[in-house]
């Protein structure tokens, strides 16, 4: 046994669980773009191998002045991350310190729990409401002297429930300017409902809301670790001062700038995902399961305690990969939504689940 005396805190934080990938098998568990990155992108990426000797550019100058270019924001208000989940934990460093509360929702992004955690802040969490949304008004009735910080993950992750314009609005309003409160729209791009609101506009005038995206879903590039954020100029200089300095790769840069110049190509496989994402919640729904309208690139089965045996049947009947979240309570299972013959095979393992 070692000796080495490790932070006792730590005994209460679980592991960060990827979805599982199993070689031969159909993965639907953790929300990647089921298709490859374009050859415009792979050349990029190629090209930037050639600097490999070099550090990368610290402030990813070039990318965080194109997304400053295409969300009309001034470069000031951008910080791109090594992934959005550093960014998550960036937010927390610059708002939290040992006792400070974190609020969000539960079920909603596993890396909230860990990186608040992990940083010493504490948790306070709202129950989703009943048809699985996030329920705005607990999470403003849980503010407190305390409250630095506040996740709204929108759509929401695990269950695709998006808020609409009028509750967000009014929930933002009821936010004390002090405490910071996050957008997080990983899945922004997958929404095709005019009344979910885009962050960024949303956020305009308001100096306490941030927005938080990232290239791996919509854009496919969940291997290369890119994410970014939207705030105010202060709050910006905040996440790069407790930013890990060289976190993102010069490829992950050079393959981020790549990918915007071939947005609307890759906004375009967004489209399919979308009808895809109507085809299999339809079917769902004639299978006599209950599936909450999803704005993301996955539906949820809100399964509570089959969860487990859900997924195990998928595996075993058609070789597909699903993310079950075996809480008694609040549990379920998260299919990503990918091409249309996965999709199929999910559907087929649904329907000869015995229940
Ligand atoms: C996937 C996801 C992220 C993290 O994405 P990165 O790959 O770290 O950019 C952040 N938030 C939510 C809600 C997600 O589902």
């Amino acid at each position: 046994m070692s000796q080495v005396h490790l932070r006792a805190a730590l005994n209460a934080i679980p592991t960060y669980t990827p979805g599982r990938s199993v070689a031969g098998a159909i993965k639907l568990a953790s929300n990647e773009m089921g298709y490859p990155p374009l050859p415009s992108v792979i050349a990029a990426i190629t090209e930037a191998a050639q600097d490999m000797n070099r550090y990368p550019d610290n402030s990813s100058g070039a990318l965080g002045r194109a997304l400053a270019d295409r969300f009309g924001v001034s470069p000031d208000q951008i910080t791109v991350g090594c992934g959005s989940v550093a960014l998550c934990e960036q937010f927390i460093q610059a708002t939290c310190g040992e006792g400070d509360e974190v609020i969000y929702g539960w079920r909603s992004f596993e890396a909230y729990p860990i990186l608040t955690k992990v940083v010493g802040a504490t948790a306070v969490t709202a129950p989703l409401l009943a048809g699985e949304a996030l329920n705005l008004p607990a999470l403003a009735a849980a503010i407190t002297e305390n409250t630095r910080l506040i996740f709204v993950c929108n759509p929401n992750n695990p269950t695709g429930t998006a808020l609409r314009t009028v509750e967000l609005q009014a929930f933002l309003d009821q936010v004390p300017p002090r405490v910071l409160v996050v957008i997080d729209e990983a899945y922004r791009e997958f929404v095709d409902d005019d009344d979910v609101p885009d962050g960024i506009e949303i956020a305009r005038g308001r100096d306490n809301v941030a927005v938080l995206r990232t290239m791996s879903k919509a854009y496919g590039l969940a291997g290369l670790r890119v994410g970014y954020a939207v705030a105010a100029p202060e709050v910006t200089t905040a996440l790069h001062k407790v930013a890990l300095p060289f976190s993102v790769s010069t490829l992950a840069q050079a393959a981020a700038l790549a990918s915007l110049e071939s947005a609307p190509e890759l906004l375009e496989r967004c489209q399919q995902v979308v009808l895809e994402r109507a085809r299999v919640r339809a079917q769902l729904l004639e299978l006599g399961y209950s599936v909450p309208e999803s704005q993301a690139n996955f539906v949820w089965l809100p399964l509570r305690d089959q969860s487990a045996a859900f997924a195990q049947h998928c595996e075993v009947a058609a070789n597909v990969i699903v993310r079950a979240f075996n809480d008694a309570d609040a549990g379920g299972v998260r299919i990503t939504i990918s091409r249309p013959h996965e999709n199929d095979a999910f559907l087929s393992a649904a329907a000869s689940f015995p229940r």
